[in-house]
């Protein structure tokens, strides 16, 4: 059995990042920036206020209380025409431009418009002093112009899209959304909810390997099911090849007279059969016909989706730019017993993760057995038992979380 870091080092080595393209931004999310992003502006461009009231000059208030002529009302995205002068102020607005001769802001909260203005308008009462910038954004108080944004390897989350955006880009520089096809295979299997007959199940993996792959912000494409027949298969690998940068294949790669997965992937690609220290999820054939990388991931629905997890993840986030494409796992206590037996393998067991106290607690989700689907749906995170006897309740494991 090869150790699990050898067979994703094998995996990763063939999973190189894809050739940089320009996307629009709506298009970017979750994808992996291939080049620096150097802002062309400063944000904000224009010194404004944060909040509503009057701006003012510090020096005025300095004895506050006190009366300011109000000269003006400055919404947001109009500029202001009035400088404020000795004794003067301009009601303004969240996000509107600081007038000229004002030094700060007062927040309307701290303000009383006084009921019988003067001759010459409205006056305003102000009842607390302020030092100058009170309340005032200045020019680049975000980011200056000329600033290293992000970095190459960036993952575009929401706020980083909201940053390109105020930058007034329309396009970035990434790598690739990828492309991944998912194929079930089996004559056992059923898709359309018709009554089972005598042996057959029902497909579950293809949804399982489709939302993962969703997840991991690649496009999905579903390239159906294929029975126990050489044909069969070889027609749908080499569709899925022509349309797509990944394949990923559930069933078929073990020892069984049937597997059929594995004969076809052996003659049309270059594969490489592996039996990894790891429960569940020990075979996995990886390989690439042409260029496209090719996961042949076991059958049993908990193994297909740890076995993703584990290797198609991060070799689909690796072509996708990922400079850490692997989930780092982090240290947690077992609240009870994660009991198992030596058997020369790291387990991943499925398990409930709850915050507690700055550290996280880990229990069972459930029953461990590689065909159990549910405990597996329930379970928020894998514990990574190492080999031997198990933890016991009260010590450290290690955990990988979940999406
Ligand atoms: P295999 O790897 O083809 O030997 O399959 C191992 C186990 O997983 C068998 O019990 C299969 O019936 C089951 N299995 C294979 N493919 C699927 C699937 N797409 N959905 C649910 N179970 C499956
Ligand atoms: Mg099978």
């Amino acid at each position: 059995m090869l150790p699990l870091e050898t067979a994703r080092e094998f995996v990763l080595d063939r999973c190189e990042a894809r050739k940089p393209t320009h996307v629009p931004i709506a298009d970017a999310l979750g994808l992996v920036t291939a080049s620096e992003i150097v802002s062309a502006e400063a944000i904000p461009q224009f010194a404004n206020t944060a909040m509503d009231g009057f701006a003012v000059r510090s020096v005025d208030v300095a004895d506050a209380p006190c009366e300011l002529r109000v000269v003006e009302t400055i919404p947001a995205g109009h500029a202001p025409q009035v400088t404020v002068g000795p004794g003067e102020a301009s009601r303004i607005m969240t996000g509107a431009t600081i007038p000229p001769g004002a030094d700060a802001v007062v927040m309307v909260e701290r303000t009383a418009v006084v009921d019988s203005p003067s001759a010459d308008g409205e006056v305003v009462r102000i009842e607390v002093s302020v030092p100058p910038g009170n309340h005032v954004r200045p020019i680049g108080d975000d980011l200056h112009a000329g600033a290293h944004v992000f970095g190459t390897g960036t993952e575009l989350t929401a706020g980083h899209l909201g940053v390109l955006c105020s930058l007034g880009l329309t396009e970035v520089e990434v790598f690739p959304r990828l492309r991944v096809g998912v194929l079930s295979t089996g004559d056992e299997l059923v898709d359309d909810g018709s009554p089972l007959q005598p042996g057959q199940i029902r497909d579950s993996n293809r949804r399982t390997l489709l939302a993962l792959a969703q997840r991991a912000d690649v496009t999905c494409v579903d390239l159906g099911l294929a029975r126990d027949d050489p044909d069969e298969i070889e027609t749908a690998i080499t569709t899925g090849v022509q349309t797509c940068d990944a394949i990923v294949t559930s069933g078929g790669v073990s020892m069984g007279d049937f597997d059929y997965v594995k004969a076809v992937l052996d003659r049309i690609g270059d594969m490489r059969w592996m039996q990894v220290a790891i429960k569940p999820a020990k075979p996995l054939a990886f390989g690439t016909v042409g260029d496209v990388p090719v996961f042949g991931l076991p059958g049993n629905p908990v193994s297909s989706m740890v076995s993703f997890e584990l290797f198609a993840r991060p070799g689909l986030r690796s072509m996708m730019g990922h400079p850490d494409p692997i989930r780092p796992a982090v240290a947690a206590t077992a609240t009870e017993d994660l009991p198992r037996r030596a058997d020369g393998k790291t387990h991943f067991m499925r398990v409930l993760a709850t915050p507690n106290g700055g550290g996280i607690e880990v229990r069972s989700a459930g029953g461990q057995g590689s065909h159990m689907l549910w405990a597996m749906a329930k379970a928020n995170a894998l514990a990574v038992v190492p080999d031997g006897g198990g933890v016991r309740a009260g010590e450290p494991v290690d955990v990988l979380l979940l999406d």
